[in-house]
């Protein structure tokens, strides 16, 4: 497929039955298969139709604000004087984040198989948010389920989906997280399969979701190999994006995916450090990240020796969740992409650096990237390049900063 929106042709994975080497599958009741078949075919018809290329291109342009730009962050790579910094500005699409990309395209498709009812669950509220903007836009009806406790601690995103038409439908079942929200959201869909779309939010789930997020969002990674080349001239030696699901990097990962010397990067959530088992960082801790199958999908899963699923610890809520997409553990798994850590006050620190050095206030999300790109640059040349895929602003985050910072009294 030769879209500027969809990439598709890149990859030998998932195989036909949907998994990426050992990981990804569909782990799910036997009444869901039948709709996940539907979906496949679904998706495959709506990738061969040039006028549905056609349509999320146009949409991409005209209300997403696509492309967005590369940034060169001069102040900050003479300061840390080493590799030069550039940043894709993921942070300057609409609703402020990479979550629209995914929201458009599959809010696009559920219309086009005539299903008028979508169902998502929301951990922060960033995904119910592009969902809910998605659905106003295309005159869809949104359901989307979110933890008790993530509705009192993200106001200002349950107002956001409720002025944006959206039912949010609280969830008050275990820890009343994004976890449980996945689980109600499934509940949902299996009940109500023949009317409902489940949009899902990032590459994880069942079989074809992974490849359907990551389709959506490699636009993020083929803007930026073209940006690159036409506005520095050359592939950066380093891209660099953090995992929480992992499809901001998956979308960025997949443009370069075929550059065997650009070295890709993830990023997971160090929390409190691995040694507090406050994190929620699935590679970096063989004693409780482990292969397992959580929400559909085999992945590296955060689990007791019971195989009980682990709670997690994040300063950004976006990366603060036990599995990560079945195709991040396949790219580490045949060492493709590495994979590292930021801690809570790494990325507090980043954050604060792009700040007064760049004015950009950036995602606490985004933050643990840029804090990769901080201790990696010094180290390496001034003609290196380190690409970082800013994956969304900060503005969300303002409450929890200046929680962290003590600024607030
Ligand atoms: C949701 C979110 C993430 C984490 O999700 P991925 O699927 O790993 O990309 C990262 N950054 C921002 C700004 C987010 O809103």
């Amino acid at each position: 497929m030769t879209s500027p929106y969809i990439q598709t042709d890149v990859t030998e994975v998932p195989d036909a039955r949907g998994y990426f080497g050992d990981f990804g599958g569909r782990f799910v009741p036997e009444t869901l298969i039948p709709a996940l078949d539907e979906l496949i075919v679904a998706y495959r018809d709506a990738m061969a139709d040039p006028a549905f290329q056609q349509r999320l291109m146009q949409l991409q342009q005209t209300y997403t604000g696509r492309p967005t730009p590369i940034t060169y962050a001069q102040r900050l790579s003479q300061q840390l004087g080493g590799a030069q910094i550039y940043l894709k500005r993921e942070d300057l699409a609409h609703t402020g984040a990479h979550k629209i990309n995914n929201a458009l395209g599959q809010a696009l498709l559920a219309q086009r198989m005539g299903k008028q009812r979508i169902v998502a669950e929301t951990g922060a509220g960033q995904h119910g948010v592009a969902s809910a903007t998605a659905c106003a836009l295309l005159g869809l009806e949104c359901h989307v389920y979110m933890g008790s406790v993530d509705m009192a601690r993200q106001q200002p995103n349950v107002f956001r989906m409720k002025l944006l038409g959206a039912n949010v439908v609280p969830v008050e079942s275990g820890s009343k997280t994004l976890k449980d929200a996945i689980n109600e959201a499934i509940r949902d869909w299996v009940t109500n399969v023949r009317s409902t779309f489940y949009l899902l939010g990032s590459a994880l789930g069942p079989h074809p979701y992974p490849m359907i997020v990551r389709d959506f969002q490699s636009v993020i990674g083929v803007e930026a190999r073209a940006q690159m080349l036409e506005q520095v001239g050359r592939l950066p030696d380093t891209c660099i994006a953090c995992v929480g699901g992992g499809s901001n990097a998956i979308g960025m990962f997949h443009g370069f995916r075929n550059d065997e010397d650009v070295e890709l990067i993830g990023v997971e959530a160090g929390g409190h450090g691995v040694l507090s088992g406050e994190h929620a960082a699935r590679f970096a801790d063989p004693q409780i990240g482990r292969p397992g199958v959580l929400h559909g999908a085999r992945s590296f899963v955060l689990q007791d020796s019971d195989g009980q699923i682990m709670n997690t610890h994040s300063v950004s809520a976006g990366l603060d969740y036990a599995s990560v997409g079945p195709e991040h553990a396949y790219l580490r798994q045949i060492e493709r992409a590495y994979y590292t850590l930021a801690t809570d006050e790494e990325a507090l620190e980043a954050l604060q650096t792009l700040c007064r050095m760049e004015g950009i206030i950036p995602a606490l999300e985004s933050s643990h990237a840029v804090a990769e790109a901080i201790k990696r640059a010094p180290t390496m040349p001034k003609d290196a390049v380190i690409l970082v895929n800013l994956s969304g602003r900060g503005d969300k985050d303002l409450d929890t900063v200046m929680r962290e910072l003590k600024l607030n009294g």
